[in-house]
């Protein structure tokens, strides 16, 4: 069934896991093992107005399609370069009178890339579009019924399609879209805007302490030739070095569970278990829920089930009052957890470490920079102790620690942080990603700071002053 050929992996039968991905020579960190573009992809609904249906940008002013009125692009550029992938979308929208919901309109995509191009669009494709796996049959009855409700939306909107499908065939395509898609962030990584698939990335397992991370590289759409265009694509990159032979791996949980938690979410959602190596020895999971230990006096064991329960109701209460945007509320939250916490849970808790993520960020959105810078800290050291070194979430995290101790004027350490989360990003997104080369300019910027603190203070604090003036 293998059709096309890659040049660092090939596929391989990986036991219970059933299809994988391996290396076919050494890699090392940093090694991109391959990049592919998306098959196809779609803007999420809610954000169709703000983000490009092309390069998926986010930005100010997009131009709409004067056909369907749906579509929106940063310009006549990107709206050329988007033609062939919305032409027949741009008609059925017309024809309908509305767009129909991300997941209807991804699939219809699939399906009419399909009847132009086939299921396969490059060389180094490896296996066809609907021969991924769907786990229709693993789905709940709920997951049934909101299936069934999709394919009946998809007729509708499908009716003037040329070629007909079996009711069979469009769950297959909407199991595949359920189980692989890939979640697509904004230029700068900060927001989910969409959802695409990527017909290799599918082929590669997950495992929670991977070898490998996957990117999203919104490429070079800034030329004014659409021809030169990159096109939306993913990078799989090494995040150590890989033996010739070593099966490649991605997460597709977050790691900061414990591997309980980590199993459900997988089951649930991608329909197996996972045994890993840090799943089945509970790797990490002591430190994620450790008590205290500080000046050797430790809190009993009930002590710390007290607080932790009492923390899990507060995190709760705090995510409620984030969305109804009262984050005075939401601060007082934090500083009540964080304050039953003290001596209790060990800074490496996921409880401590979710509020003091909550509480650094909203602290920075208000601009309450040193109070954050400590708590982004505090968070960071506790990451560390848990995170993969090369981990990308580590190195966002690190990234914005780093630029909120910059604001609090806190140089060196802002400096370090910045330093550090480079060193990560180099490896996780690679030199040429913007928020790699946006983090080289802060880089630049900070270096040069600190060299001008270290001169001379005074000098420093006027000149600074008066950049943040501006
Ligand atoms: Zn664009
Ligand atoms: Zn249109
Ligand atoms: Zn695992």
């Amino acid at each position: 069934m293998t059709v096309g050929r890659m040049e660092s992996a090939a596929l391989f039968d990986a036991g219970k896991k059933g299809r994988g991905l391996r290396a076919t020579k050494e890699l090392n960190g940093g090694d991109v093992v391959f990049s592919e573009s998306s098959f196809s992809a779609v803007v999420f609904d809610s954000l169709a107005m703000q983000v490009c249906h092309s390069c998926f940008r986010r930005q100010v002013n997009l131009h709409r399609c004067a056909q369907c009125k749906f579509a929106h692009y940063c310009d006549r550029t990107c709206q050329t370069a988007c033609w062939n992938e919305h032409k027949q979308e741009c008609g059925a929208i017309k024809r309908v009178g509305k767009a129909p919901s991300e997941n209807i309109r991804l699939a219809a995509r699939v399906l009419w890339r399909m009847h132009k191009d086939t299921g396969i669009v490059s060389d180094s494709q490896l296996v066809s579009v609907d021969q991924l796996e769907d786990h229709v049959a693993d789905l709940s009855q709920e997951d049934l019924k909101k299936l069934q409700t999709d394919v009946d939306n998809f007729l509708e909107y499908w009716s003037c399609g040329r070629k007909q499908h079996s009711v069979d065939y469009i769950s297959h395509i909407f199991g595949i879209i359920k189980c692989n898609g890939f979640t697509l962030s904004d230029q700068r990584g900060l927001q989910a805007v969409g959802v695409g698939l990527f017909p290799n990335l599918c082929l590669v397992n997950h495992d929670c302490w991977p070898n490998c991370t996957v990117i999203l590289n919104h490429g070079n759409q800034s030329a004014l030739n659409s021809a030169l265009h990159s096109q939306r694509r993913i990078e799989l990159r090494a995040l150590r070095k890989i033996a010739e032979g070593e099966e490649l791996t991605v997460s597709y949980v977050d790691y900061l569970n414990l591997s309980a938690d980590r199993q459900k979410k997988l089951k649930e959602h991608f329909h197996f278990e996972c045994t890993c190596e840090h799943c089945s020895k509970h790797i990490n999971d002591d430190l994620m829920a450790a008590a205290s230990d500080s000046e050797g006096v430790k809190p009993s064991a009930d002590k710390v089930k007290e607080v932790t329960s009492f923390s899990k109701e507060c995190l709760e209460k705090i995510e409620r009052s984030r969305i109804e945007g009262d984050y005075h509320e939401v601060l007082k939250l934090c500083h009540e957890c964080l304050e039953k916490q003290e001596n209790v849970l060990a800074d490496t808790h996921l409880c401590k470490l979710q509020v003091l993520s909550v509480a650094s960020e909203v602290l920075s959105y208000m601009k309450v920079f040193s109070e954050a810078a400590d708590y982004a800290r505090r968070m960071v050291e506790g990451y560390m102790k848990l995170y993969h070194p090369n981990n990308a979430q580590l190195g966002m995290a690190i990234m914005r620690a780093g630029v909120t101790h910059w604001h609090a004027g806190q140089i060196e350490v802002g400096h370090g942080l910045i330093c550090k989360a480079y060193g990560i990003l180099m490896v996780t997104h690679g030199p040429n990603h913007a928020i790699t080369r946006d983090l080289e300019t802060m880089r630049t910027q900070t270096e040069m700071e600190l060299k001008m603190f270290k001169q001379n203070e005074s000098v420093y604090h006027t000149m600074r002053d008066a950049a943040l003036k501006k």
